[in-house]
């Protein structure tokens, strides 16, 4: 695993496209002494310990089984402690699974240690079950929305910074604000090796997904910096694989903190000159030597949706254009324009030439306002579901790929109740 993401980091092979999304798990790669890796739907990275196993994430519910009996072919141990690198579910869903095998094994119960916020995430889930549902469905392509509403809490929890001292070893636990606002990633001295939880994923950072709560891209920076002051030899992601070597995985901390400095620093700029949202996200763009890094690129999140995260964050909703400040509804509006442009047919042939010339930002929204001011119009909705699926070809990024997938299957789904 070293040997292979080694050649990644320093170009001479080609990184892997997206994350891992799978129910089976590898058998456990043992990067350093003592210290194993599962690479699942969210990795697990076991320490051992003369007390035990340490964990670092549980993985998902759907993976867990696959990655235990995995665990089980390397060693017999009871897990004393699991630290829960954030709430994301595909992190802290497998922990039922664990506690199974800790039952069947006469075993202690397991210890869950995470940052505080995780609890508040918890709850939060379920508040918002259904909508998590949803942009689950798009993002990952479920057949119908789904989210779990059952999660084992932690039951040591901490806020700032936290040592556990489990059977000999040390784990330095720090809270960062980054893809999430309960992130924690762990500092081992004995083998200086950093957990980094998905503070670092193999592709351009996570910090605008645009379905998602609040992601913090200048506070995810220092986290990095604080990570690579340690000078790590040993750097144990939480998605894809572990990074060796002191150079290699400073420039890896580094190149990914100066990416997000940059989009931050770049919207700051706009925002505090008076700019408006569009022109913020038109104008900021990631610098050209970065945005070529093997492990940057934007696959699963891209920057444009960093800037808009980041615009959430400093400003308010309102986008600068004062139309949308207290907007008509959407019907309203595109039935106005169908009528100026001569129907909303019009506006549906426009859009297919845009489209076909490469213009998909625009194309989108006169085929939405022709779907819009016309929702029962099947060959409205042929152009849409092809302009979406189109659309969705010359994207890069999985959140742009998902929602334009949905896209495309609402119109097909419509076009069948219409035939
Ligand atoms: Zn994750």
């Amino acid at each position: 695993m070293l040997e292979h993401s080694a050649r990644i980091v320093d170009g001479i092979i080609d990184a892997p496209i997206g994350l891992k999304v799978t129910a089976d798990a590898t058998s456990v790669e043992e990067v350093a002494v003592g210290i194993g890796v599962i690479e699942s739907f969210s990795n697990v990275i076991i320490f051992n310990t003369d007390d035990g196993l340490t964990l670092f994430d549980v993985s998902h519910a759907m993976s867990a089984k696959s990655v235990v009996s995995k665990l089980r072919e390397w060693s017999s141990d009871r897990v004393n402690t699991a630290v829960y690198t954030h709430g994301h579910t595909d992190h802290v869903g497998g922990a039922g699974a664990f506690n199974a095998d800790a039952t069947e094994r006469s075993h202690q119960a397991i210890n869950y240690v995470a940052h505080e916020a995780v609890v508040d995430r918890f709850d939060r889930y379920k508040l918002t079950n259904g909508y998590n549902g949803y942009i689950n469905m798009r993002q990952f392509r479920l057949p119908g929305p789904m989210f779990p509403s059952d999660f084992v809490y932690p039951d040591t929890t901490f806020r700032s910074e936290t040592t556990l001292n489990i059977g000999g070893r040390t784990f330095e636990l720090h809270h960062a604000r980054g893809e999430t606002d309960d992130h924690t990633w762990a500092w081992v001295p004995d083998s200086q090796a950093v957990c980094v939880g998905d503070l670092f994923i193999w592709q351009f950072p996570n910090a605008g997904n645009p379905q998602k709560v609040q992601r913090f891209a200048w506070e995810w920076a220092v986290a990095l910096r604080a990570m690579a002051a340690k000078q790590p030899e040993l750097m144990l992601p939480a998605h894809g694989m572990a990074i060796g070597g002191k150079d290699r995985v400073g420039q890896v901390l580094t190149d990914t903190a100066a990416a997000l400095e940059s989009l931050h620093e770049q919207t700051l700029a706009f925002m505090n000159s008076g700019a408006r949202l569009d022109d913020v996200i038109h104008q900021v763009r990631l610098p050209k030597e970065l945005a070529d890094k093997p492990f940057l690129k934007p696959t699963y999140d891209e920057p444009e949706f960093v800037v808009r995260n980041l615009w959430r964050l400093y400003g308010g909703w309102y986008d600068g254009n004062p139309a949308n400040l207290k907007p008509a509804t959407e019907v309203a509006l595109a039935t106005e324009m169908a009528a100026l442009a001569g129907g909303a047919d019009v506006l549906a042939i426009r859009a297919e030439e845009l489209a076909n010339a490469g213009d998909f930002r625009l194309a989108c929204h006169l085929i939405e306002m022709a779907a819009t001011a016309t929702p029962d119009s099947q060959r409205i909705h042929e152009i849409r579901a092809t302009i979406y699926t189109e659309r969705r070809k010359i994207e890069t990024s999985f959140m742009a790929t998902g929602i334009y997938r949905s896209a495309a299957l609402d119109s097909k789904a419509r076009i069948n109740e219409l035939s």
